[in-house]
């Protein structure tokens, strides 16, 4: 006999396979001799209360033996000989269109600006090292994409429950570990999602795809109004339907879309600075405990949102125990973001606090010096994210090195007079991000804290950290799909994917959405 049964133990409890089989047995009324195993299928944590609990679901085996697998295995077909369509962009986005590709019969040829995910890491490396972004290998261009670097946070808001699954076992087939199908919160770590893509990139060339590093696709071929391939910046010629999976740091291919005329839709993002705190700090209010999370509790995490006149102020992208990593793709430019490693072991806690920014709220001292970056118009917002990316470069003496400032200070308007210890090793000068930041985004982020720190008591305090600048939480625009058929409006051939195109935000959106538009792109072959 097989039961699911919820249970709701204490931490200590949930880390102990006997005493989670003594819960089991006083909850479902069974002899433990009688049962032969118990399969935790989901883990979530209860911190609402002063005593912390671990909800868990359990399948338990009464009289039987464990028989079901883990998770299905997906079955990828040789498409060595089978009809090609090009992917570009070997993000989560590129990764699933080629792997989808494959399991419905169609050969892709996924092309990557960037390196493999092995030599990247020497680049990323050297940002920190020598202050030197290379601008086809970085925390966003490279095998992987910009989550390949990251904290491997694998929680989304979608709603659709069999495609996120689907897209966590098919990281479980690629040696992801299992807990990412059980954890409310999955998460991989920056140590070990490197290894699980070059898996998944020997499975595509294993299948009979290609993935071609360092091929920047820099146009579309065009036959009769559709596309038909793409013409990389070597000057090759790669022919099939197009998957467009380039991410929202492509700033290229939004301009040589816009230069060509092809129909985007300006898109709101988010914009404001990383906050860093202590570990312990956040682990202390969130475990409601002096002692802060103790042998059994991970890492603590935080949500917050609020409204400040009419604008969402949020925290996004948490990292517990983390690091600020130096995220720029480009020349003159300084951005930041975050990772974690699996154990989520650093001293610092981070997370973006941005201000929710649309079209009409583009400033119009950027459309006085380029009217292309006029209020609402479609390249407004990534001239803006251009702007202050390029404003913190300067404010940090043009190094990667990052303005910032304490949180109590800031929201006071003074300049900190020094800088607690933090995980960004580029470095950091202190700056008044009060002063430089757009007020719209200032005034509501300082608002926005007071409210933050109102709900958590300590949350709001000088130990913790700014460090500007966070403008890449997701594209400037959307390239606008026909709803039907998922190619371009108004292009026959042309796939516009992922976070980029602006129909996804994250790691797991972006691989189902990647999944979507092979399925359409098949479905669209075939008719
Ligand atoms: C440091 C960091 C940490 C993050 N942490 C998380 C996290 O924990 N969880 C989460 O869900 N999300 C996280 N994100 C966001 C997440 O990485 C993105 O949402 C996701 O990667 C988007 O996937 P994508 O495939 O659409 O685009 P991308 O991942 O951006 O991939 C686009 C790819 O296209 C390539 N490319 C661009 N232009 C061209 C061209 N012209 N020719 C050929 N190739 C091109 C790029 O090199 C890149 O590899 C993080 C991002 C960063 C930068």
């Amino acid at each position: 006999m097989i039961k699911e049964v919820n249970l709701r133990v204490l931490p200590v409890d949930a880390a102990n396979e006997q005493a989670i089989r003594n819960v089991v047995s006083r909850e479902t009324g069974e002899s433990e001799d009688r049962i032969r195993a118990v399969r935790i299928l989901r883990k979530s944590i209860d911190a609402r209360q002063r005593t912390v609990f671990i909800n868990l679901k359990v399948r338990v085996f009464i009289d039987e033996e464990p028989t079901d697998e883990l998770f299905d295995l997906v079955t990828y077909p040789d498409v060595s000989g089978a009809q090609q369509a090009v992917v570009v962009g070997a993000g989560p986005a590129g990764l699933f269109a080629a792997l989808r590709l494959i399991e419905l019969g169609v050969r892709p040829i996924v092309l990557e600006r960037g390196k493999n995910v092995h030599e990247r890491k020497r680049d990323i490396a050297l940002i920190s090292r020598q202050h030197r972004v290379d601008g086809e290998s970085n925390y966003c261009f490279g095998e992987g994409g910009a989550g390949a670097f990251s904290d491997g946070k694998l929680f989304t808001r979608s709603k659709k429950r069999g495609s996120v699954d689907k897209i966590l076992r098919v990281l479980c087939q690629h040696g992801a570990s299992t807990s990412i199908l059980i954890d409310a919160h999955p998460h991989i770590g920056t140590d070990k999602l490197p290894r699980v893509i070059e898996i998944i990139r020997r499975r595509i060339e294993l299948c009979g795809g290609e993935v071609r590093f360092g091929t920047r696709v820099d146009g579309f071929l065009f036959q009769a109004g559709k596309v038909v391939g793409v013409q990389t910046a070597g000057g090759e010629e790669v022919s099939g339907p197009v998957i467009l999976a380039t991410g929202h740091s492509a700033r290229d291919i939004y301009r040589y879309l816009y230069q060509s005329k092809i129909a985007l839709e300006p898109k709101g993002i988010a914009i404001g600075v990383r906050l860093e705190h202590p570990q312990k700090l956040i682990d202390q209010i969130q475990y409601h405990s002096p002692d802060g999370r103790g042998e059994y509790l991970p890492a603590a995490e935080y949500n917050f949102v609020t409204q400040v006149k009419g604008r969402g102020v949020y925290s996004f992208c948490m990292c517990p125990g983390g690091f600020v990593v130096p995220s720029a793709s480009g020349a003159e430019q300084v951005v930041v973001n975050g990772m974690s490693p699996s154990t989520r072991g650093s001293r610092w806690a981070n997370a973006a606090m941005v201000v929710e920014i649309r079209p009409e709220d583009c400033p119009q001292m950027l459309s006085r010096k380029n009217s292309t970056y006029a209020p609402g118009s479609v390249l407004g917002l990534m001239g803006l994210q251009e702007y202050l990316e390029k404003q913190a470069w300067i404010e940090g003496g043009k190094t990667q090195v990052a303005p910032a400032q304490r949180m109590a200070d800031f929201v006071k308007g003074r300049l900190s007079k020094n800088l607690p210890s933090t995980s960004y090793t580029p470095g950091l000068i202190s700056s008044g991000l009060h002063e430089w930041l757009p007020p719209f985004v200032a005034r509501r982020l300082q608002e926005g804290f007071l409210d933050f720190g109102r709900k958590s008591h300590g949350f709001l305090t000088n130990e913790a950290l700014l460090i500007a600048i966070e403008t890449r939480t997701s594209a400037p625009v959307r390239i606008p799909r026909d709803p039907l058929n998922f190619h371009h409006l108004e292009i026959e051939g042309l796939y516009p994917c992922g976070e980029g195109a602006g129909y996804a935000g994250g790691i797991v959106s972006a691989a189902m959405d990647g999944e979507k538009c092979a399925e359409a792109l098949v479905g669209n072959l075939r008719k």
